[in-house]
């Protein structure tokens, strides 16, 4: 089956990087969009382009209703997904495929099987891949959270089984202080995910958060691209990413790739999708989750394979297999994500109007985004504005070519803050140059004024 069509349920600069591949494999592209985005450019690139709703992602993005209607009207023959919104929405698969129109990603059994970490972490234990110590299955009460505790040994991390984006995650660090943690991390998994289930895994100390890309074909076939290092985060949240990880070996990279082909293979995944690792300072590595999504970063893999995955989605969905041959990197590539927050002011999201704006360019640099210069960017969606990749040869030029991008970056307008001074400094920083850091490092890294 090849598309001729695909409606792209998403928005931003992931709509636009799914209309760029689109137009090139020669399928029509509709998007759907909110009435706050209708200045947006993914409705401006793609060939068609259904409003599907007010602002409030209830009322659009998340609206399956009117995506499955805007689907119907446009004749078109598959959905992508992007990431967010209803990427791992495995309801939103199933309807999908009920109504005859390709989810773009996998089945919707493997988005359950996966989308709740309790019973993914207990079917990557069958298969022998090694997954976070803690205490299998679900804590359900306090007394059980705190003789979990006794077995697993403190310090301890209590997360939300339905979590994501880092919510509903409390480390826990002795017995006394239990209870208010256990309490505040359901009332926090209940309010945003509506679903208050809660597990116990070791807390890890000073890990590294490296994730392996995948891919898996309808027969069964799977591989992996090699890995991303995902170390700098704020409140579990990645702010840079690049590949290959400084801290890799080449015989770390054979055994968490084996263990990630055997983690998409036990399930037949079908799609790509990242399987999450922390790496303690052993190099001892534990299967924390799978995304059953293309991610943000998908772009340092591509970049460092020479690789287009919105394609090779796009090829598995249309029933075509896969070499199962393993890509190693060739190239070095570093991302930073471009938030409209404000660096100075606890990263509160600063959006507003974009008056001024000058995108870095010339060799290494390859810029995502979807926004233009007069373009507002509206308050209910995320705050990433775009994506600036570097690529070279070694990590330190790299770095170095990142360092020119981010100065010849300009994104100005009234109220409008970004992350360009953060990522700046960060790149002069001389821990983060030796690639000496943890998911610790944003901890302690103070940003000058
Ligand atoms: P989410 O799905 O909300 O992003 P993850 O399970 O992917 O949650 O974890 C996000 C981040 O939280 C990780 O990258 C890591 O920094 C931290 N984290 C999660 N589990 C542990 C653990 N057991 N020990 C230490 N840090 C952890």
């Amino acid at each position: 089956m090849t598309f001729k069509k695909i409606l792209i349920a998403n928005r931003g600069e992931i709509a636009l990087r799914i209309i760029r591949t689109c137009r090139e494999m020669g399928i029509k592209t509709v998007a759907v969009y909110s009435t706050a985005d209708k200045e947006s450019l993914h409705v401006r690139f793609a060939d068609e382009a259904v409003c599907i709703g007010k602002p409030q992602s209830m009322d659009s993005y998340l609206n399956i209703p009117r995506i499955m209607a805007a689907a119907e009207i446009t004749n078109s023959d598959a959905i992508h997904p992007g990431y967010g919104f209803l990427a791992e929405n495995a309801k939103f698969a199933q309807i999908c495929n009920d109504h005859g129109i390709k989810f773009i990603g996998p089945t919707a059994e493997m988005i359950n099987l996966m989308g709740d970490k309790v019973t993914a972490k207990d079917t990557m234990i069958k298969a022998g891949v090694p997954v976070v110590p803690g205490v299998e299955g679900l804590l359900n009460s306090l007394e059980h959270a705190l003789e979990s505790a006794k077995v697993v040994g403190y310090p301890i991390i209590l997360k939300a089984t339905a979590g994501g984006g880092g919510k509903g995650m409390r480390v826990v660090w002795r017995d006394e202080d239990m209870e208010k943690n256990y309490t505040a991390a359901k009332m926090e998994a209940a309010a945003s995910f509506k679903n208050d289930g809660i597990y116990m895994e070791k807390y890890v100390e000073e890990p590294r958060h490296i994730e392996i890309q995948v891919a898996g074909d309808q027969y069964g076939t799977a591989c992996h691209m090699s890995e991303r290092d995902c170390s700098i985060q704020r409140r579990h949240q990645k702010l840079v990413e690049e590949s290959p990880s400084p801290f890799m070996t080449k015989e770390l990279r054979k055994a968490m790739g084996d263990a990630a082909v055997k983690a998409a293979s036990c399930i037949n995944y079908e799609g790509v999708g990242t399987i999450e690792f922390l790496v303690d300072k052993h190099r001892n590595f534990y299967f924390m989750e799978m995304n059953t999504r293309i991610q943000v970063e998908h772009c340092v893999t591509e970049e460092v394979i020479n690789f287009d995955l919105i394609k090779e989605q796009i090829k598995i969905a249309q029933g075509e297999k896969i070499s199962g041959k393993n890509y190693e990197p060739v190239m070095h590539a570093i991302e930073c994500r471009i938030n409209a927050e404000d660096p100075f002011n606890d990263f509160r999201p600063s959006p507003g109007k974009i008056k001024i704006l000058n995108t870095p360019g010339g060799h290494g640099v390859r810029v995502d985004s979807h926004v233009y210069s007069g373009y507002t960017i509206p308050p209910y969606y995320d705050s990433m504005i775009s994506k600036l990749i570097a690529i070279a040869r070694t990590r330190e030029e790299a770095i170095d070519t990142m360092y020119r991008a981010l100065s010849e970056y300009i994104i100005e307008g009234d109220g409008l803050k970004t992350t360009i001074p953060f990522h700046l400094q960060l790149m002069q920083n001389e821990d983060f140059r030796k690639g000496n850091f943890t998911t610790k490092f944003m901890e302690t890294f103070v940003i000058e004024k």
